[in-house]
Parts: C-alpha cells; structure tokens; sequence
C-alpha cells in the first residue's frame, strides 16, 4: 500500500524586542550573559508583581501576522496555562489560547515540485520559559535554573498539517525564518535557540483525505534535527502500518546520539492546563490605525522579492535563492546591478561576483554583508574594470583582495597602486611572448611536433612573465601567432 505522510508544524520564534513580554528586564544573548543578569520581580514571579504588556512586541507578532497575510484579531486575550515546571517561577505561562492575535494566513514556499502556500493556522503571542541546565556533580544530577529567558517574548507560529515531505518542511521551515529575519524581529540564529520547532507527523493511505494520528515531537532546535526527526517518524509510522499496526498518539523528544525519536511524558490535554484569561491583563486591543501603520512599514517580503529579482535580472532560481536568502544580500546586489548597469556591464558578471568572489572573501573573513570592505559602488566600479578590460579577472581578484586587507579603497585607485592595469598592448606582449620561446625550446619543439597541450603551459609562462598583467586573448592570439611563424 502507498502511504503518504502529514506534517505541521508548531514553531517558536523569540521576537527580539528591547525588553521582555511583561516587563522591563532587557532581552539578552542567552549564551553570553550572565545567568540570572536580567531578571526582575515580574519575571520572577513574586507575590504582588503584575504584569504590562510591551507594545513593541505586538507591533512584531503584528509584523508577522500581516506578513503572513493572517486575520488580526481587533480583540484577542491572554489566558494562563497552568503547569508545574521549575524553569516556570510563576507556575503558569501566560499565553494566547481561545481567541489567538492572528488566524488564517499562509506562508509561500518553494521546493523542486514548484511554489505553494502552506496555510498557517493560528499566530499567538506568549511568555517564554526559563532555562534548565542540567549538571552532574559529585555523583548527583543538578538542575541548574536560569530566569534570563523567563518573560522573553514568544511568538508561536501554527500551521494546518499541508505539508507531504520532508523537502517541504525545510523548505517551511526556511521561508519562516527568513521572513523573520527581513521583518527584523528575530536573528535566526538557531545557535542561540531563537526559534525552536516541534513537528506533528502522521501518516495515512495515499488518496485518503481523514487525518492520521499524529505524534508530536518537541524541542527540535535545528534544521538537522527537524528534517531527521521528521524523516524518522515518517518511515517508522509506514512500517508500523505495513505491518498491519497502529501509529500510537503520543509525544516524542529527538535523541540526537542514537539518532532517533523517543517517547517523552504523557501528553497534556487542553483541559489539563486550566486555561482561563489572565486576571491581571486587559484584553489586547488593536485598531486599524495601528495596523495600518504596521502594514505600511512592511518590506518587500521574500517570496515577492525572490520573484521580482528573478525576472529584472534574468537570475536563475538557484541565484535567486542566493541572493534574497537575506535583505541585506539582496539590497547590496540590487544596488551594486544598478551601478554596474549605468556603466554598460552585464548584470550577470556582478552575480558572479557577488556570489563568487565576495561571498568568498566574506566567507574567509568571517564577515556579515554589511561589514563588508567594499560598497556596492565599489563592487559594481571594479566588475566595470574588468568588463572594459583595464583589469584581467585575476588581476581583479587581487584588487577585491586588496581592499579586504586594507578595510577599504577605490578599485581604480587600488588597481593603480598595485601597477595591475591590464596591458593589452600588442608590441609589449610579442615580446614577452618571444622571450618566453627563446628560453624554452624544448617545449616549443615539442608542440610543434604535435603536443597542443604544451600551449597552456606556454601560456602560464607568458602571463607569469607579465606579472598576471597581460590580456589573456592577445596573449593567446600572439603565442599561436609566434608559435606558427616557426614552423616556417
Ligand atoms: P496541540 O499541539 O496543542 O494539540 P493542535 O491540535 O492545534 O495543537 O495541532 C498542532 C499542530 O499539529 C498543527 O500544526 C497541526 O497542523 C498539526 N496536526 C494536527 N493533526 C495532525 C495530523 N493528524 N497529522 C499531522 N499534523 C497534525
Ligand atoms: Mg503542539
Ligand atoms: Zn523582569
């Protein structure tokens, strides 16, 4: 029997506000600071301590609500959801439950099937926990409590189970986050655990349209995680169901060593939370004026982007996919193809340099876009160089090298310092190209006595002699030239 699987996805995306959820305690680096730094009575949960809610962190979940085309709620409630945890000071999280901030959206992706829209079920904001550090010592296990991250603002991102693949829950999980990353209310940096995710995967007859029963695995903290994990359950369901089984509902962690899922505690029902709207907060109120402006501050999103770039630039997708992955990437290449456009060079050379040699310097550095040495001007004044063949495309190289290891200069300036502009003077290179023959005669017998292949080596000798200076095409047209004069 073909079977096909089910996934949706639950994702928890940090919004990276100033302070926390319901406090003024600063949002910081968990893995940098110290433990325990930014706490205050409010995170911390003493008797007495109420809670405000930070409007810098609705207008994110707002950003995000819109850019995933979802209905806001013009009214939505906080609820307590009740649970005993010690990385919980307060004994419940407050967080959105009956009536969410945002419903009925969707998110495109794009896979090798083409492009789709993932329906998103529901967008909530909500309090983040604590962090447990679990810690072995003198034969006794410790639990380790940091309150750092107790009140962080939490966005969690629910879809409706659309996706059939593992390629498409990368490909989700991906657009997720790079939408965050444009709308600049999250890192990305999965390191950190900024954005978390948990998979709900069944399986069931292919063609049938009824839902499986699921799983529900937590705490997937990386892209590895989620597509094994997710890959995992799909066989493992399937082979229960092959052999006349039944998939079993219940909630799994990831065991990263042994690479597969595990049964975690019983899963609560709703009921077992005891949800009720939180006491000590109004209801959430968001006018059209405030959404409004939300909307109007929006950037152009990635998937709008990706295909508009495509077609001004005739990009390939796979260049596409480069090139947008990031808004700082796609604004530098915008701005270094319109540069480079008003000096007559082809766009497709500055994708290649964009893609090839700058990504490769920055790689090597270690250095973001934005930091990068070189301005899109800059970029686009040194392709042009090469394009009118002032420069040969090593010697260009050099010149990006250059302006890396001096944190900065003008290509033409460079170039000139460098004594690299290209010499495409024909007297000067039939005589390098002579000199090279008269010193290797050996090697010019040997082509002439048929050996091609001594051309190129011919060549490298040429061009070594020229310091790298030289044009290729007119050393090559002088070198076949001289060569053929002495066959006499
Ligand atoms: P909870 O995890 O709190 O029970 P939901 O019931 O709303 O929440 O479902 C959570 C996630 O599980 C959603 O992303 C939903 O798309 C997905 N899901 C629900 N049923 C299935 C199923 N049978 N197979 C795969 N995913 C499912
Ligand atoms: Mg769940
Ligand atoms: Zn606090």
């Amino acid at each position: 029997m073909q079977f096909e699987p089910v996934i949706g996805l639950e994702v928890h995306a940090e919004l990276q506000t100033r302070s926390k959820m319901f406090c003024a305690c600063p949002v910081v680096d968990l893995t940098t600071a110290e433990p325990n730094t930014a706490v205050c009575e409010v995170c911390a949960a003493l008797p007495g301590t109420l809670p405000v809610i930070n409007e810098q962190a609705v207008d994110y979940a707002l950003r995000v609500a819109l850019a995933l085309e979802c209905q806001v709620r013009r009214v939505s409630v906080f609820a307590r959801k009740n649970y005993f945890y010690p990385d919980l000071p307060k004994g419940y999280q407050i967080s959105q439950y009956e009536l969410p901030l945002a419903q009925h959206g969707r998110l495109w992706i794009r896979t090798s099937q083409g492009e789709r829209a993932v329906r998103i079920r529901r967008v909530h904001l909500e309090e983040d926990t604590g962090k447990l550090t679990h810690v072995q010592r003198d034969g006794e296990t410790y639990s380790l409590v940091d309150l750092n991250r107790a009140g962080v603002p939490l966005l969690e991102i629910v879809s409706e189970p659309d996706m059939h693949s593992v390629e498409e829950v990368r490909a989700y999980a991906t657009a997720l986050r790079q939408l965050l990353r444009y709308l600049g209310v999250n890192s990305g940096d999965m390191q950190k655990g900024v954005i978390r995710f948990e998979a709900n995967v069944s399986v069931r007859p292919a063609g049938s349209q009824a839902l499986g029963t699921r799983v529900e695995i937590k705490n997937l903290n990386s892209f590895r995680a989620l597509e094994e994990s997710v890959a995992y359950e799909i066989r493992r369901q399937m082979a229960v169901l092959e052999a006349g089984g039944r998939v079993e509902q219940q909630t799994l962690g990831w065991d990263e060593a042994r690479r597969r899922t595990v049964p975690q505690r019983s899963k609560e029902e709703a009921h077992d939370y005891r949800y009720f709207p939180e006491p000590d907060l109004p209801p959430l109120q968001v006018d059209d004026a405030w959404l409004e402006r939300v909307r109007a501050a929006l950037p152009e999103l990635p998937h709008a982007r990706f295909q508009r770039m495509r077609q001004a630039y005739g990009l390939t997708p796979a260049e596409a996919e480069l090139l947008t992955a990031e808004r700082a990437v796609a604004d530098y290449f915008e701005a270094a193809a319109q540069a480079a456009r008003q000096q007559g060079v082809p766009t497709k050379m500055v994708v290649n340099w964009v893609t090839g040699e700058l990504f490769g310097r920055l790689n090597r550095e270690g250095l973001r876009i934005d930091e990068a040495p070189i301005t899109p001007q800059g970029l686009a004044d040194l392709v042009a160089l090469v394009h009118r063949g002032e420069l040969n495309k090593q010697a260009g190289q050099k010149v990006l090298a250059e302006i890396f290891a001096r944190g900065g200069g003008e290509p033409r300036a460079v170039m000139e310092a460098l004594g690299l502009r290209q010499v495409s003077d024909a007297d000067q290179i039939e005589v390098w190209v002579a000199e090279v023959l008269e010193a290797h005669p050996a090697e010019v017998a040997k082509y002439l006595a048929g050996k091609e292949s001594v051309l190129n080596w011919l060549f490298g000798q040429v061009m070594r002699r020229a310091r790298g200076r030289a044009n290729p095409q007119v050393v090559r047209q002088a070198l076949r030239a001289a060569l053929e004069a002495r066959r006499g």
